[in-house]
């Protein structure tokens, strides 16, 4: 039998009906084993996350503020959706157990974790499945960095003993007992952590859009939906900011080269974005498989005479920003100057010592630093075969009377990232958007 793992994010559980539709979803497909739930997210446009009422608890703790009257709402929230869902299940020694736990400093990562751990007693009991506690199968190191290969072991051997389980996201443990989460949004690393365990067929993450976008809505109006895309396209594009899944859920199931569909709990018929390790078929119409971009950069770029023919200049340049701790993005340089570009907030409180340092150690003719500075990364691995597309988003660009302040091929020949400055960003990202999709 085919092995799906089905994460659903914190919308698709945000209360019962979305419970009952998320109980519907995996029981229609017998392979959908096992489970990975959110804690309840937003129910409507101004409602708290469960996972930062927790966070609010942990704070309250801290500040010697009483959490007796804020704790109820979480308990109320829990409550409502077992009463709701009719389950025959007392969830009020749990809760008085987090309360307690809570209140004795567990941490903020306790805290937090909680929210997921509770769902998950839910669903499980709403499904009938066995609860696996993410802390007995996932595993940080004493450094707080994860543990792959002994959380892979574990989890295996555990899931290989239950048929159907669910299995909290978001958290597991460090090597002295501690609760440690992943960062927000990080149940979609746990979902790929069981799908390699289990070696599944297919990764399906459930949330509240029909999959990834061409480019951000918000910018450009009513982008198509993208139907495939290779999990280094996606790298790029996270990378850049476009969010639905966490940045680091590809790892886990990359090696295994499971595919991830990401897919809509309110509409489970859209068949949502296939992210797969690789492929060679492309949209010949489109070309790019999609646009996504950041602000808040800067540039620092710096000018010296006979710059290519001197040994160990890059080597010096990169050592001032390894020993203040800044790393960078982009380096692209020409034959007399170089340019660092790098996010302004990794230079926030060293700006000078960072330039100062590396005017001593090179000295250059100038140095300078111009912030304001976005990126922007047009990604599709069409861009290989298809000819002609950097020239198609340069003309896009110029044509929309936008200044390119840096270009950068890279060496994956899978995307073009493009610098300008920050107020043409919405201008550049339309203007290449409507330029690939007719
Ligand atoms: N509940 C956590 C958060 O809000 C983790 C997750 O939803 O993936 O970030």
């Amino acid at each position: 039998m085919k092995v799906k793992v089905v994460k659903f994010g914190g919308s698709s559980l945000a209360d019962a009906e979305h419970f009952k539709q998320v109980a519907r979803i995996i029981k229609s497909d017998p392979s959908r084993r096992y489970v990975v739930p959110s804690a309840p997210g937003k129910r409507f446009k101004d409602d708290v996350k469960m996972t930062d009422m927790l966070y609010k608890c942990y704070e309250m703790i801290k500040n010697n503020e009483s959490i007796d009257e804020y704790y109820e709402k979480i308990k109320e929230r829990y409550n409502g959706i077992i009463e709701e869902l009719g389950l025959d299940f007392d969830i009020s020694g749990e809760l008085e157990y987090v309360k307690n736990a809570m209140m004795h400093r567990s941490g903020r990562d306790y805290a937090a974790s909680r929210g997921e751990y509770l769902n998950s007693l839910i669903l499980s009991k709403y499904l009938g499945y066995t609860f696996v506690d993410a802390e007995n199968v996932i595993f940080f190191r004493d450094n707080g960095t994860f543990d792959e290969e002994k959380t892979n072991a574990a989890m295996r051997a555990e899931l290989m003993q239950h048929e159907r389980a669910v299995i909290p996201g978001f958290y597991g443990v460090m090597p002295n007992g501690t609760i440690k989460t992943f960062s927000r949004g990080g149940s979609d690393i746990t979902g790929s952590i069981v799908a390699r365990a289990v070696e599944a067929d297919l990764y399906e993450n459930w949330t509240d859009v029909s999959g990834f976008m061409m480019a951000d809505p918000r910018i450009v109006n009513d982008p198509c939906a993208i139907e495939t895309i290779t999990y280094r396209e996606l790298r790029e594009l996270s990378y850049m900011g476009a969010t639905v899944l966490h940045e680091d859920a590809i790892f886990p199931v990359r090696y295994a080269r499971i595919p991830i569909n990401i897919r809509n709990t309110n509409r489970p018929d859209d068949a949502g974005t296939m992210i797969v390790a690789e492929t060679a078929e492309y949209d010949t119409e489109k070309v790019i498989t999609g646009i996504a971009g950041k602000k808040g950069f800067s540039v620092i770029t710096i000018e010296k005479d006979m710059m290519n023919s001197e040994v160990g200049f890059g080597r010096k340049v990169l050592e001032v920003l390894e020993d203040n701790d800044v790393s960078f993005e982009h380096l692209p340089s020409g034959i007399d100057n170089m340019s660092i570009v790098l996010s302004t907030a990794a230079l926030e409180g060293k700006r000078d010592k960072v330039l100062s340092s590396m005017n001593r150690s090179v000295r250059a003719d100038t140095i300078s630093i111009e912030d304001n500075l976005a990126l922007i990364a047009v990604v599709g691995r069409a861009m290989v075969k298809a000819k002609g597309t950097a020239a198609r988003i340069f003309d896009a660009i110029s044509a929309a009377g936008v200044n390119i302040r840096m270009i950068d091929q890279g060496s994956s020949e899978i995307s073009i990232i493009i610098g300008i400055e920050e107020h043409d960003f919405d201008k550049a990202m339309t203007a290449i958007y409507a330029e690939f999709v007719k």
